[in-house]
């Protein structure tokens, strides 16, 4: 039995209507965006992870990707990956990101004409990012199960590949027999895709093209299966999801396919005092410096990193279920309510925001998990922290409101304002418009 068990059980105690799915930085290590925002170097993520994924089988009918590799108990790879918490984040995080600097000066080829400007304006030119997501057993092995275990779902089918990247979803769907793949990127990527594709001989069943997704042509008027993996930190931090849906809405066939088909946000609470005492109290007291104008910049940023399970003190509900077949660009700026009941006795320093994904259109339901309690994935999990630590005690609730919307500026980042209610044995809180940018 590995986390995964424990978490559907957790999970199942609360109720609601999340779906079935499982398994499975400080604020520099975000996935990049595309052209719109990040510098380079933003890709510099520390992805030690173990290989040696499989699939194993809870009882909810769902496959897991497995923690293979992986200490189960921990929920992080057993290397040294930036444990939330650990003073060593930022070591490995500059150690990643000179080498990524280098990487990105080192071609002094005459055919390569790429800057650190290009890579400014658009991240995901840069390998590095291809290589974090790709190294990121838990995403692509679980893409490529869905995807390799369901070949009557592909056989003979005209498949869309929404942000190809590198074209490893396009060519796995070749390899489940897909008549045709047509594999779309923006990015330059997409012409080392190319030769990826010609190498690996799936160049007469791929077509790339480049271009987004909102202004190219396709050379079909339907498609079977729109394929994405478009899940950004939060889960909807760089609104790629727009692009799948405004692909399904043009392309997709009635009853067609969409892998994944199905995602859930998830609020937790944390008791997180070390390292909200490093991040944010910090700032009070800089070499003998009152230096609390930027923690209150601070602690509007969410911060994406490992959050360590038993840092978890409530139970985890869903603040957004979605239907990928079915739902709407306005259901990403939302609004819902949520009660957190506390396990033990403790303090709250801050909510943990993280999401799961699943394909339940094949014959049988895989899915994963960001979840602190499953194993690591590049999107590690979000924490929202708070300006004053709440003391609550075991089966007390707190209540609140999750509200979700990109940023009328910059659509790409994410504008949060969470309200919290809580009236507890030793503390009372109440605000109605704690406001984050995910940016
Ligand atoms: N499918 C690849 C890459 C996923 S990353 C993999 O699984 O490894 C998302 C990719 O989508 C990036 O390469 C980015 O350039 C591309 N992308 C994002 N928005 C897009 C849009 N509107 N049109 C085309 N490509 C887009």
């Amino acid at each position: 039995m590995d986390s995964s068990h424990e978490k559907l059980q957790h999970k199942a105690e609360n109720g609601g209507d999340q779906i079935p799915a499982t398994e499975s930085n400080s604020n520099n290590n975000k996935r990049p965006l595309d052209n719109e925002t990040i510098k380079v170097g933003s890709s510099s993520k520390a992805t030690k992870q173990k290989s040696g994924v499989s699939a194993s089988f809870t009882g909810d009918g769902i496959s897991h990707v497995s923690n293979a590799g992986v200490d189960a108990t921990k929920n992080e790879p057993a290397d040294a990956i930036s444990n939330h918490g650990n003073g060593n984040d930022k070591a490995i995080e500059n150690a990643d990101k000179s080498k990524d600097d280098a990487n990105a000066n080192a071609n002094d080829d005459e055919d390569d004409d790429r800057t650190s400007k290009d890579y400014y304006f658009d991240s995901y030119s840069h390998h590095a990012i291809h290589e974090e997501m790709l190294k990121d057993e838990v995403r692509t092995r679980t893409y490529e199960m869905a995807i390799k275990q369901n070949p009557h779902l592909f056989e003979g089918k005209i498949v869309l590949d929404v942000g190809c990247g590198t074209g490893v979803l396009s060519m796995f769907a070749a390899q489940a027999g897909a008549k045709h793949v047509y594999a779309v990127d923006c990015s330059s990527i997409i012409e080392q895709a190319k030769a990826i594709i010609k190498l690996n001989k799936f160049d007469d069943r791929i077509t790339l093209i480049r271009g987004k997704i909102e202004e190219i042509e396709l050379p079909v008027p339907h498609v079977d299966v729109v394929l994405s993996e478009w899940m950004g930190y939060c889960l909807l931090y760089e609104s790629m999801l727009d692009s799948v849906l405004y692909a399904r809405d043009k392309w997709l066939v009635p009853d067609g396919v969409i892998f994944p088909d199905k995602a859930v946000l998830y609020l937790a609470a944390i008791e997180d005092g070390q390292v909200k005492h490093d991040r944010i109290d910090f700032w009070d007291d800089v070499y003998g410096f009152d230096m609390s104008p930027i923690k209150e910049i601070a602690i509007k940023e969410p911060v994406v990193d490992v959050v360590d399970d038993k840092a978890v003190l409530t139970d985890s509900v869903p603040v957004l279920t979605l239907d990928i077949l079915t739902c709407a660009k306005e259901d990403l700026n939302f609004k819902n309510p949520f009660l957190l009941k506390t396990q033990r006795n403790d303090y709250v320093h801050g909510l943990v925001a993280y999401f799961e994904c699943a394909f339940t259109q094949v014959h049988k339901p895989i899915g994963f998990s960001t979840a602190p309690f499953a194993r690591y994935t590049h999107w590690k999990q979000t924490i929202f922290y708070l300006e004053e630590a709440l003391t609550v005690c075991a089966g007390e609730n707190i209540t609140g409101e999750f509200a979700c919307k990109p940023n009328h500026k910059n659509k790409r980042d994410l504008d949060i304002i969470i309200s919290l209610n809580f009236e507890g044995k030793y503390s009372q809180f109440k605000r109605d418009d704690i406001k984050y940018r995910l940016r």
